[in-house]
């Protein structure tokens, strides 16, 4: 059995096109289990479920794969006690291992079963998405969104293994695509400049899904992402820079109902979230002009949804998890490539609602 998460917390992320085919015997000697519970969204299964059984059973491993329909609307607990039961029904036991095959829902809520299944069993990742590859897959935060919220019930379950195909990407659509990207940029505005300016000289090949291009890109993204998890694994303190844009990016998608993809919420999120900084004095002048025509350039939006209500707006910001002590705190950069602030400030900044205001409903 793989060793338990709560007393080895390294893991390896492997990244390589074709991977999948390999699948099997990296799993069997990375995470040795009896049975291995393939968990899949509808979509996802239906192009790489079959490879993926036959990748373990080559191996000689047994697997069975549990299916859920696609969509954000399925991450709960609901869906959640189905896959279970399944399990349950099919004769799991804690010597099985949970595989996620898909993007961050699939991720974050076949990481929840297996966090929870039997007091918790090891899972392997799968990512299908490019926020999934360079982001969610990472870090160890799986849940389920509930009527009062996103991700408010779930669990830290750092995976056993993180297994990366970027030829899996060939298949996920434009939007998706570009909204992982999104993702990327933050890592390069937070930590990496010379990562930032590289993403956007090698955007063509990017986006033209090159697998050199996309295995570089997931592995700088992976080895930020890694770094600062690894410093922070519980979002204590440090962990928090990597919501940059994502205070503004989550009470867009409260108040728009999430009418835009999470990646499109973020990439107009740091341009405003830039610009805040820059009206307190923390960064430095022109970052959001500079963010603002980089993220252009890849296809992002930059500004909030059109009609937004400015009160309605301001209530979604007030509810996020990062206010204290009746003020809004955000994370801030003080130029592309570093973060701006410090252990003891929590790694975010005060502003007052008028400031907040005045950038974003002038
Ligand atoms: P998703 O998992 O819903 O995938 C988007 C769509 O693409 C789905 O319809 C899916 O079926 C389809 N798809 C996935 N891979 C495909 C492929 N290779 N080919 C064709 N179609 C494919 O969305 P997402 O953007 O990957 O993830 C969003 C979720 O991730 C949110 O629930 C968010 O809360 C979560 N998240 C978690 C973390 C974390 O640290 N755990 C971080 C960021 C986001």
């Amino acid at each position: 059995m793989c060793t338990s998460p709560e007393s080895e917390r390294s893991y390896d992320v492997v990244i390589g096109a074709g991977l999948l085919e390999q699948a099997g015997a990296i799993i069997a000697d990375v995470c040795p289990d009896h049975r291995y519970g393939i968990i899949s969204d509808t979509r996802v299964a239906e192009h790489y479920g079959e490879a993926l059984s036959a990748a373990l059973s080559d191996a000689g491993l047994e697997s069975a794969l549990f299916k859920f329909p696609a969509g954000e609307w399925n991450k709960t607990r609901e869906v959640w006690s189905e896959l279970t039961d399944g399990l349950l029904r099919a004769g799991f036991g804690r010597d099985s291992a949970v595989i996620a095959l898909g993007g961050g829902v699939v991720g974050d809520l076949a990481g929840f079963v297996a966090a929870t299944y039997m007091r918790g069993v090891p899972v392997v990742q799968v990512p299908t998405t490019l926020l999934a590859m360079l982001d969610s897959s990472v870090g160890g935060k799986s849940g389920v969104d509930t009527p009062a919220g996103k991700n408010l019930v779930g669990a830290f379950h750092q995976p056993s293994l993180v297994l990366v195909d970027p030829s899996l990407l060939a298949t996920l659509s434009r939007p998706q695509f570009v909204a992982g990207l999104a993702e990327a940029y933050k890592h390069g505005a937070i930590k990496d400049v010379a990562y930032f300016e590289w993403l956007g000289g090698g955007l063509e090949r990017i986006l033209a899904r090159e697998t050199e291009a996309l295995t570089a890109l997931v592995a700088r993204s992976v080895e930020i992402k890694a770094e600062v998890v690894g410093r922070d694994e519980r979002e204590s303190g440090y962990r928090r820079i990597l919501n940059f844009g994502h205070t503004v990016a989550h009470a867009q998608e409260t108040v728009s109902g999430y009418g835009c993809l999470h990646g499109e919420a973020v990439a107009a999120g740091m341009v405003l979230e830039a610009a805040i900084g820059e009206a307190i004095g923390v960064t430095r002048a022109g970052t959001a002009g500079r963010l603002s025509e980089v993220l252009t350039g890849a296809g992002l939006p930059v500004e909030l949804e059109e009609g937004l209500e400015a009160d309605r707006f301001m209530k979604a910001l007030a509810l996020d998890k990062k206010r204290e002590g009746g003020r809004s705190r955000f994370t801030l950069i003080a130029e592309i490539g570093k973060v701006a602030g410090s252990a003891a400030e929590g790694w975010t900044h005060e502003v007052s609602e008028e400031t907040v205001r005045a950038v974003l409903f002038r």
